[in-house]
Order: structure tokens, then sequence, then C-alpha cells
């Protein structure tokens, strides 16, 4: 891995109005990733910022100035975060999620927390005293080695026991099973594997678009030429077959777990104690990619 390039950047305000249809705003304590997941949407980002060095190698870490008022935003939805990880190892030094959570201590916002890493059980006492708060964690193998092939974030089995320990504590979590590599990322394992500490499960289909797409389908040249072909017939002819026989066949299994399937529904409000409702957000990736404000 390439070495980190760590700035300090003072901004005016780290509340973003975002257009994304769950959220009112959102808040990136960080510019960059190093988590640096091959497929990262957020990669765009770097068009807009000063940076040569590739997507994961850099880090602006943002200071701003407490919200006097954050009873304010009582009622209003914020997403931590859209385009870094709020809990890259970067937190755990700056502390900066963690500046905002202080900020907005116990105010009625509805908090959703998304992340790869177990950093965020550091907050869990903060986090415990958002009265409408969700942590989601990314999960889209249980092959340690294709995660570590994929990105720099915690392992699977660190991101499962860290959504056990919350969902221990009374929090919501999801799983946000996303990307869905055909015929890589086995699904129903996946679902079996959390169902027990989350409180829904988000599934989206792997989208390449953006400069990502020939380092992916190289990789799974190299590595599972197996399925090769169908990430041609996929990616390269459009042929969405594969997703439509995916999704059919997930409703069957989710079904007979006994567990609520549903197709692009987000309006899904869980109690901590409830069992997972499983949301298939396959082909949504083109509201979320116009959406995504900065
Ligand atoms: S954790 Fe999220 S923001 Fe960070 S590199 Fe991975 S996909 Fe991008």
């Amino acid at each position: 891995m390439n070495e980190l390039t760590i700035k300090q950047v003072r901004v005016k305000s780290i509340l973003t109005k975002s257009n994304l249809p769950v959220s009112d705003f959102s808040v990136n304590p960080y510019v960059g990733c190093p988590h640096a997941c091959k497929y990262c949407y957020a990669s765009f980002m770097k068009r807009f910022t000063n940076h040569a060095e590739d997507w994961g190698a850099f880090v602006d870490v943002k200071f701003w100035d407490d919200i006097k008022n954050p009873q304010k935003f009582a009622g209003k939805s914020i997403f931590m975060s859209s385009v870094t990880d709020p809990y890259n190892p970067q937190e755990e030094t700056f502390k900066r999620t963690r500046a905002f959570l202080e900020n907005f201590r116990g105010v009625d916002v509805h908090l959703s927390i998304q992340t790869k890493s177990d950093l965020v059980l550091r907050d869990a006492d903060l986090i415990c005293k958002f009265p409408n708060v969700r942590v989601g964690f990314s999960i889209n193998t249980l092959d340690e080695n294709f995660q570590a092939d994929m990105d720099n974030a915690a392992s699977i089995s660190r991101r499962i026991n860290a959504m056990k320990t919350l969902h221990e504590r009374g929090v919501v979590t999801t799983c946000f099973i996303s990307p869905i590599f055909p015929a890589i990322t086995d699904v129903k394992a996946i679902i079996a594997a959390v169902k027990d500490f989350c409180n829904l499960i988000w599934l989206e289909n792997l989208n390449l678009r953006g400069n990502f797409k020939p380092t992916i389908l190289a990789y799974v040249r190299e590595k599972y030429p197996q399925h090769f072909p169908l990430y041609e017939a996929i990616y390269q002819r459009g042929d969405m077959s594969y997703w439509r026989e995916l999704a059919d066949e997930l409703k069957v299994y989710v079904e007979g777990l006994g567990l609520d399937y549903r197709v692009n529904d987000d309006s899904q409000k869980k109690s901590a104690d409830s069992p997972p409702t499983v949301v298939n957000f396959f082909h949504h990736n083109q509201i979320r990619k116009s959406a995504v404000k900065l």
C-alpha cells in the first residue's frame, strides 16, 4: 500500500444538504478514505480535490466549529458518511466523527452511520445516547481473502462482531450487502451469518461505473476466470438476467427463513428487537448516483 498523505483542513460547516433519498444532511468528516475499496463509487471525489494520489492514499481531516444550536436539526435525518468511512483509521487519532457526535449528543435527529470498521465500538456509549440511531455495516463476502483483496478495512469477522455488540446494546443495526459480486458474493450465507444481529439487510448489486471498471474486470479475470464470461455478459453486454434470477432466488430464501422481503423500500422503521427485513435495491444505483451531493 502507498504511503498515506494526511492533511488537516478547515471547513465552514460539516453538515451538507443531501438529496440522498434516505437523508436530509450528509456529514463527511474526511475527504478521501484509506479503506481504499477497489469498487468505491466515492472515488469520483478525487476530481474535486487537488490530490494527485490514488484513491485511498490521501485523507483530508476536516476541522469545523461546533454547531451552536444542534437542537434546530431535531427531526432531520443525517447520514455519516456518503463519501468516506466515518470510522476510517484516521478517526482513531483525530476523532472528528466523535466530535460531531459529541456536538449532537442526545439530539433527536435520525442518525444513520455506515461503516466497515469496528472502531465504531469506541463510541458505543455516545451512540446509545441518540434516541433515533442506526448503525450499518457493509459486508459483501464472508471470505476474508476476497475482503483483503477488495479493501483495507476491518476483517469481516470484526465487522460482524461489532454489529453483534451494538445489537446486544439495543442499537438498530443494518447489514448492507454491497456490492454483490456476481457468482462471488454468497448472499445467502451472509444473510444466515448476520440475521440474528441486525434489523435490516440491504442488498445492492455491483454496478461497474467510473474508473474502476477495468480494475474489477481484470481482477475477476485473474482470480475467478471461471466467472469471467458472466461478468462480460453483465458488464460488457448489459445482460441483466443474472440479477433477475438472483432476486427471485433470494426472495424464496428469505421468506423461507420467515423474514420479510421488500424491493426498493427504504421507509422501514425498525426497532432493535425486531427480526431483519431484507430489502432488495438491485438497479437502484442510478437514483443513488444522482443523489450524491458533495
Ligand atoms: S469504505 Fe466506503 S468510502 Fe471508503 S473506500 Fe470503501 S466504499 Fe469508499
